[in-house]
């Protein structure tokens, strides 16, 4: 079941199109997701993080893996406007903006930008971003907006 997960690019399908695949892992993401947190993994060996959930860490392999709630902290990676939905559940938000973030603990996740423009002039690659949450066809998933200077 878990093999499913190394599929090239099922962690923006599980993102962006919001599928459960049964695996232990990713319940146990999505369940944190529903409750408002974004987690991810940790390896206890080699502490190592990593995203999306496997059930062996990247690095050295190891199998003892613990869950880390990330702080919301992140920075732009790269991002791409979608003018076309992937599905026709996402046809009422389009255009939006689909990214890769670097959260400050380490791993690069694909998700969205909201609160902003969707518009390349909006976004700057490196800019500073803070996790929050929105609804697309009933379900939760984990967002990002630009951070606000305090
Ligand atoms: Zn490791």
């Amino acid at each position: 079941m878990a093999e499913r997960l190394k599929d090239k690019g099922v962690h923006t399908v599980m993102a962006e199109n919001n599928i459960r695949n049964g695996s232990q892992e990713a319940d146990a993401y999505w369940r944190a997701v529903e409750e408002g947190r974004l987690i991810i993994q940790q390896c206890a060996n080699c502490r190592a993080t990593q995203f999306y959930p496997r059930v062996f860490c990247t690095k050295c392999g190891g199998r003892d893996i613990d869950w880390i709630e990330a702080g919301g902290n992140a920075v732009l990676h790269a991002f791409s406007i979608v003018h076309q939905p992937p599905t026709p559940e996402f046809a009422d938000g389009v255009p939006y903006v689909t990214a890769i973030v670097e959260i400050e603990e380490g791993p690069r996740i694909p998700t969205r930008i909201v609160g902003v423009d969707p518009d390349p002039e909006a976004l700057k690659i490196g800019a500073p971003l803070k996790l929050t949450f929105t609804e697309v066809a009933g379900r939760k998933l984990p967002v990002f907006r630009p951070a606000r200077p305090r």
